[in-house]
């Protein structure tokens, strides 16, 4: 296949050559945010900028476990390694927490099981959607414009131990992993994005 970045044909099944992937951009999303984020993204995207990465980006997002994740996730040691230590700090396991989508796309659940596989610990698959009738059955107080909630099989729960890192393949606001985090009763949040999705009037900061 083809270079995502620079083009050049390249024999290892991966959308970046080794040389782009060495010299590539890594994103730190911060937010206004009260309690300590790592919110990575692996490519900042600015829709109609660049129609390759758009090509790249809805090839992922419809990604299936027939086809091969693995040439979308670009340096993953160098991001978890980067992850910073006070993090991990009285934590004995990781727990990747796939975002929910509310559409029928699995890919957060796909890599967060290839997470696992590449880094150890576990899958918890906690977190649900809540759809716009389930909210008019809560009260005022409590109805956000994106509901996550956790599946009541995980209310009892306890993951005070372990590393929660979320998965999600787009973040554009953190609207959705707010909802997580609070969903979760976290006091941190670290995830991982494919991609950022820039708007014009973003609040967001990108630190290169
Ligand atoms: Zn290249």
């Amino acid at each position: 296949m083809f270079c995502y970045q620079c083009n050049t044909y390249w024999k290892v099944e991966k959308i970046l050559c080794s040389n782009c992937a060495k010299q590539f951009y890594q994103g730190k999303v911060l937010l206004d945010w009260p309690i300590q984020h790592d919110i990575f993204a692996q490519f900042l995207w600015i829709p109609n900028e660049d129609a390759n990465l758009h090509q790249v980006v809805i090839h992922y997002k419809n990604l299936t476990k027939h086809k091969p994740l693995s040439k979308y996730l670009i340096n993953l040691e160098q991001w978890f390694y980067n992850i910073p230590n006070y993090f991990f700090d009285n934590k004995t396991e990781i727990i990747w927490v796939p975002v929910p989508s509310g559409s029928k796309r699995f890919v957060n659940h796909l890599v967060a099981e290839y997470m696992k596989t590449y880094f150890g610990g576990r899958v918890l698959d906690c977190l649900m959607k809540i759809g716009n009738l389930e909210q008019k059955q809560l009260p005022k107080s409590q109805r956000q414009n994106i509901a996550i909630t956790l599946k009541p099989d995980f209310i009892k729960f306890d993951w005070s131990n372990a590393l929660i890192i979320f998965i999600d393949d787009i973040i554009t606001t953190g609207n959705t992993l707010k909802a997580c985090w609070q969903a979760m009763s976290l006091n941190y949040v670290v995830s991982w994005h494919f991609a950022y999705r820039q708007k014009p009037k973003s609040p967001l900061l990108v630190e290169l």
